[in-house]
């Protein structure tokens, strides 16, 4: 083996491919991640501070376990972090409760609980009532539905990478970050990556280029699309009503029963906003850790419009904001402050929403996980594991069988 030969190549060391680093290197292979940018960056899909972590899948129950694997791979993560010298207060997991609440007939209300209970996840069901009497902030109509995930939470997505990169280090990986991948191939005995700075061989490859992937994967043979997405963060007007744990993180259905259809085929519509449609929006309360931005953190979910990731950015846009504070003003007042700040953060959507982790077609060593869709943070500590099994082993014992390429 000469000097730059390793037993796995990761190209994109973002959410999926440092989580990929760390775990080949703590069970002792010869890794290389390498990035095209410094990570973390705000260019891709993992900044903005935080991200929903909910065990509560209604968007498939086959996520569910999942999920369950992944509670231990952050507590994990944390400790391994600590041990190569992380801050020990700076915790990567918080968590306040998830508050899903739908207008009647809610489907995300519906699935969400009954993912759950398939794997017996703690949750409440809620009416109207009781969710104004617990949680005063939110002001929802009488015959509206609700439920409760009180052992789910945020995580802080930049840390969280951080972390996996000097676990990753620490345990002998090489991280090449500003150095950008041109191409890749199969070779006889392994795989070729070429780069803009030198060529490095290995016996096997992870591609995790987030919204880059349809670059530097062509032959993957699936439609990937990557989204625009705003966020802004708002004042409170009530900053202890605001503030974690006393709100949780919400999650908004606003879709009534006639157009239900669409709020699940929302899913289906990558390329512009859905007219009939309106969009689920969702929330993460305040925290002393926050740091900057200060503020509540909003997003809708189900929007978003086309680009490409190296395209310049239309920055947030005053009708963005209002949009977003209107609809805050209906339905949690006290958080529908002036906006603080704001965020462009890309999607990387699938034609299902459904995220692809899989053999890259026609290559024997070649493994690819992409197509996250706006959803995929919560699994990092999880795909992490089962890239490292696809990559040393050919197969992984975690059921991701329904993430096959399709
Ligand atoms: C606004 C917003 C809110 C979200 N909220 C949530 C949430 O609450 N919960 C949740 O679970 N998920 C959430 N997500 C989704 C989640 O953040 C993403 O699914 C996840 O970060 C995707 O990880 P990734 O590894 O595919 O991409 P990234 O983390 O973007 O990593 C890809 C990396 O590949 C690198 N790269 C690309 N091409 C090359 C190349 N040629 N050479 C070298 N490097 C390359 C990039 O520089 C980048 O660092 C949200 C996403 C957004 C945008």
């Amino acid at each position: 083996m000469n000097s730059k030969t390793f037993s796995t190549i990761v190209i994109g060391v973002g959410t999926m491919g440092s989580a990929a680093c760390m775990q080949l290197a703590l069970r002792g292979e010869r890794v290389l991640g390498i990035d095209r940018f410094t990570v973390p960056h705000a260019r891709g899909s993992h900044h903005g501070g935080s991200r929903i972590i909910r065990d509560c899948y209604f968007e498939l129950p086959d996520y569910v376990p999942l999920l369950l694997r992944t509670r231990a791979g952050w507590d994990a993560m944390e400790r391994n972090a600590i041990a190569c010298g992380a801050d020990p207060m700076l915790s990567l997991v918080q968590r306040p409760g998830v508050l899903y609440v739908g207008a009647p007939g809610s489907e995300v209300v519906a699935r969400s609980q009954s993912s759950g209970a398939g794997f017996g996840v703690v949750c409440e069901p809620l009416d109207a009532r009781e969710v104004r009497a617990r949680f005063p902030q939110f002001h929802i109509p009488d015959d509206w539905t609700a439920l409760f995930e009180p052992g789910s939470g945020f995580v802080r997505p930049e840390r969280a990478i951080e972390a996996a990169l000097q676990v990753a280090r620490a345990h002998g990986a090489e991280i090449h970050q500003g150095e950008r991948v041109i191409e890749w191939s199969e070779t006889a005995t392994g795989v070729r990556v070429r780069t803009d700075r030198a060529t490095y061989e290995a016996q096997s490859l992870i591609i995790t280029a987030g919204a880059w992937t349809p670059d530097i994967a062509r032959t993957l043979g699936m439609a990937l699309t990557p989204l625009r997405v705003p966020v802004v963060w708002l004042a409170p007007l009530d900053a202890a009503m605001c503030a974690s744990p006393r709100m949780p993180v919400w999650y908004i259905d606003r879709v009534n029963a006639s157009n239900q259809n669409d709020a699940i085929n929302m899913y289906n519509l990558p390329t512009s906003r859905n007219a009939n449609a309106a969009p689920g929006i969702y929330g993460i309360p305040t925290a002393p850790d926050q740091g900057e931005p200060a503020g509540v953190k909003i997003a809708l979910h189900g929007a978003g419009t086309v680009c490409h990731p190296d395209a310049p950015r239309e920055s947030v846009t005053a009708q963005e904001i209002a949009e977003i504070q209107s609809i805050m003003a209906e339905f949690i007042p006290t958080a529908a402050g002036a906006a603080v700040d704001s965020a462009i953060c890309l999607y990387t959507n699938t034609v299902d929403q459904h995220f692809v982790v899989d053999q890259m077609p026609g290559c024997a060593r070649v493994w690819i996980a992409c197509g996250f869709s706006g959803h995929g943070f919560k699994f990092m500590p999880v795909l992490g594991e089962a890239l490292a099994d696809l990559a040393t082993d050919g197969a992984t014992p975690l059921p991701i069988e329904f993430l096959a390429r399709r």
